[in-house]
């Protein structure tokens, strides 16, 4: 089969807004996104993100706003969906798990699973903790009667329910995990995952009955109940791209969704390891389909010294900064500042620092300077084939460290670029050359080969930073999409061609912007 990905951010419930620790994850499955689809053509990439919209935590934030569950979903799904469309997230699907296509395929799952024979009833008397909106084992429960999560007590509930046999399938999950060392990555969660599913698992309620909580998708083979709001949204990933196209047929949709989940790549946080890990496995193999091809779990970012979250108070609109900076701007600065998968700290100078340094000074006066030197030694026109020798197997640097995950240092390589091609300025000094007629050749020769390192750099930058990306080709008179803008080092710009004169990408900041 020829190589496809299947990209997701996880699916955000949406009992509060977007802010820069969710923006980060959606932006770093964005570079990734952009990389495949650069790397294997737009048509073998797909990349998802949404909103998840069931359960009681949401049916209890809109009642608090005198909503209707919809009405409060369709306003909060709107804010992620816009934020991510303001940090050009480029996303091809955007799942809502009210959409009707979603529901519909969440019930062919449940269907098959119960079908095969892999949920089964009972009564059950348990620990509850409604915000979790699950039952804990007492011996998960902080000094035996708190949430461990939300530290608060929980509730003793007894109702009959729909569990899922995920021990069964425990052994195998754990082989899995065992046998494919970057399944999860980085490590540390690969061996957090092999810990978790070292004791026998708790089989895993599905159900609420409707008398307690009626905002979920109904069972399809009882429907005094509905569906748990995880083994719902986890359906996110797949419903809507494997159902649209042809919603009638399920036999389709089931063999679409077996295609994708064996090259989809999830971005998750590392709060939500478990539920991946020990409950998306089983899930997925009791409805007969292959497991996930990655895990991509990343930290939290920190603001001030603490978790930047709903809860904690702390929380920024990442599109803000935008506003603030210009495009591309805090995209650049949490895949520069922050290691993939460990917690990290955003700070507002540390970004202020970053853009003078990085953006002002390296990569937009290294732009202006050539382009205008373009324009001052040679008309704007390339009069020489540029050489071929520019760049070293960068590309193909810059792509193991983004496939690794290791978007900083694909970022520092990318300035090492532009550092060398600075340099490259300051030893031929063709702004000296220039004086003198008869050099003439030869500063078209370094101006062609400058402005080919700045072809070069357009294309390398798109993953991370697009609008710039597509501004440096617009400058030098290309289309991002055609052959010249993709060729390979030295075979990009033609002599005839002909370039525009600068502007100004990013203009230096003196004093922080209220963001
Ligand atoms: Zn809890």
């Amino acid at each position: 089969m020829s190589e496809r990905r299947h990209i997701t951010t996880a699916i955000f419930y949406c009992n509060g807004t977007p802010h820069v620790g969710s923006a980060y994850e959606a932006l770093a499955a964005d570079v990734f996104a952009r990389y495949w689809r650069r790397r294997l053509g737009r048509g073998r990439v797909t990349f998802l993100s949404g909103t998840d919209e069931h359960g009681d935590k949401i049916r209890r934030a809109a009642l608090a706003e005198d909503l209707a569950p919809k009405v409060y979903t369709d306003r909060m799904s709107a804010l992620f969906r816009e934020a991510w469309q303001g940090l050009g997230v480029s996303f091809d699907y955007f799942v809502r798990t009210t959409d009707p296509i979603h529901e519909r395929f969440v019930q062919e799952m449940l269907r098959r699973t119960h079908e095969n024979g892999d949920l089964y009833f009972r009564d059950y008397e348990g620990l509850y903790c409604v915000d979790c909106e699950r039952f804990y084992p007492e011996k998960e429960l902080s000094g035996g009667q708190l949430c461990p999560v939300h530290n608060r007590p929980v509730e003793r509930i007894s109702e009959g329910n729909y569990f899922l046999r995920i021990e069964k399938y425990r052994e195998q999950v754990r082989d899995h995990i065992a046998k494919n060392p970057g399944f999860i990555r980085p490590e540390r969660y690969r061996n957090e995952a092999l810990n978790m599913l070292a004791e026998p698992l708790t089989d895993l309620c599905i159900s609420r009955p409707k008398s307690r909580l009626d905002w979920g998708i109904e069972l399809p083979f009882d429907s005094n109940y509905v569906t748990y709001v995880w083994y719902d949204a986890f359906w996110a990933y797949l419903s809507v791209p494997a159902l649209a196209e042809n919603p009638g047929d399920m036999d389709a949709a089931w063999r679409r969704a077996a295609e994708l989940i064996a090259c989809s790549e999830h971005f998750i946080g590392k709060d939500i390891l478990k539920t991946h890990a020990v409950y998306w496995p089983p899930i997925l193999m009791a409805a007969g389909l292959p497991l996930f091809r990655r895990l991509n779990v990343h930290g939290w970012l920190n603001f001030g010294g603490q978790r930047m979250s709903k809860s904690s108070g702390n929380v920024r609109d990442p599109v803000s900064y935008e506003r603030a900076f210009g495009p591309d701007v805090l995209r650049y600065f949490v895949m520069r500042e922050l290691v993939y998968g460990l917690d990290g700290d955003f700070s507002e100078e540390r970004l202020v620092q970053r853009y003078n340094a990085d953006l002002a000074n390296d990569l937009g006066n290294f732009a202006s300077r050539v382009l205008a030197m373009a324009q001052r030694y040679c008309q704007g026109e390339v009069r020489a084939v540029p050489g071929a020798d520019l760049e070293t197997n960068l590309q193909e640097r810059v792509g193991r460290k983004i496939e690794e995950l290791d978007f900083k240092g694909a970022l520092e390589e990318i300035w090492l670029l532009i550092a060398e091609a600075n340099n490259y300025i300051v030893e031929t000094e063709p702004f000296k050359l220039a004086k003198d007629p008869a050099n003439a050749a030869r500063v078209e020769q370094i101006l062609a080969n400058l402005l080919e390192i700045l072809r070069m750099l357009a294309g390398f930058l798109e993953p991370f930073m697009p609008v710039t990306s597509w501004r440096l080709f617009e400058l030098l008179g290309l289309n991002p999409e055609s052959d010249a803008a993709k060729a390979a080092s030295g075979e990009g710009l033609k002599p005839g061609h002909r370039v525009k004169p600068p502007i100004a990408l990013f203009p230096r900041i003196d004093r922080k912007p209220a963001a």
